[in-house]
């Protein structure tokens, strides 16, 4: 199994008290995976950059794979490029079922997906597969208002929303990052 997460980000190593709107408890009871996962349910990790949202994600996908399901961790852009690859092969079909093997896809990032990557609406081909089937946890910098700019055109970027928030846990990040907050207090002193 090709879960490819990034090392060293634990729940372990990630300061709750820097996120005041989650709670361990709250993050280690996802984790578990039951109650969402075998629902095809979606989890979408939205905030400022440096919040801590793809340490929280890996994190996550650590701790599902340590109690069993099936994880693959990837940069959102890593995926679609992948996606664009095999559409041009004309396998995009057999791409996307292949991913049914996860229990959950771990899309890092979605702010970086370019608008030329966007042209081919792989990522909503993807959405709509897994659609109430297996579960998609998304991070983004942008709140929904700016994911015209991750999705060909406005009808494509509703439907798609549409889809995720459907069934999902919707958790907003809106912390100051956590690198800039930590330089801080180190030049402040303790
Ligand atoms: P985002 O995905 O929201 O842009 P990251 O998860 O990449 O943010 O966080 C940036 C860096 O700061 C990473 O090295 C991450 O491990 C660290 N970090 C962020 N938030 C926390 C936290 N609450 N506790 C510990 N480390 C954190």
């Amino acid at each position: 199994v090709e879960a490819r997460l990034p090392t060293g980000k634990t729940f372990d190593s990630f300061d709750f008290e820097a996120v005041p709107m989650i709670s361990k408890a709250q993050m280690t009871a996802l984790a578990a995976g039951d109650g969402w996962l075998n629902k095809g349910a979606n989890l979408l990790l939205f905030g400022p950059p440096g919040g801590g949202k793809s340490h929280l994600a890996a994190a996550i996908g650590l701790a599902l794979i340590e109690n069993g399901w099936r994880v693959l961790f990837t940069r959102t852009t890593d995926l679609v490029q992948k996606l664009q690859v095999a559409r041009r092969e004309l396998n995009l079909e057999g791409a996307i079922n292949r991913l049914d093997r996860f229990d959950l896809v771990i899309l890092d990032d979605l702010a970086y997906v370019t608008k030329d990557q966007a042209e081919t609406s792989v990522l909503f081909e993807l959405i709509s597969a897994r659609y109430e089937r297996r579960s998609l946890l998304i991070t983004a910098n942008q709140p929904f208002g700016e994911w015209n700019k991750v999705f060909p055109d406005p009808a494509m970027t509703l439907a798609a929303i549409d889809r995720l928030v459907h069934h999902a846990t919707i958790v907003e990040m809106n912390v100051e990052s956590y690198r800039r907050r930590t330089a801080l207090e180190r030049k402040r002193g303790p």
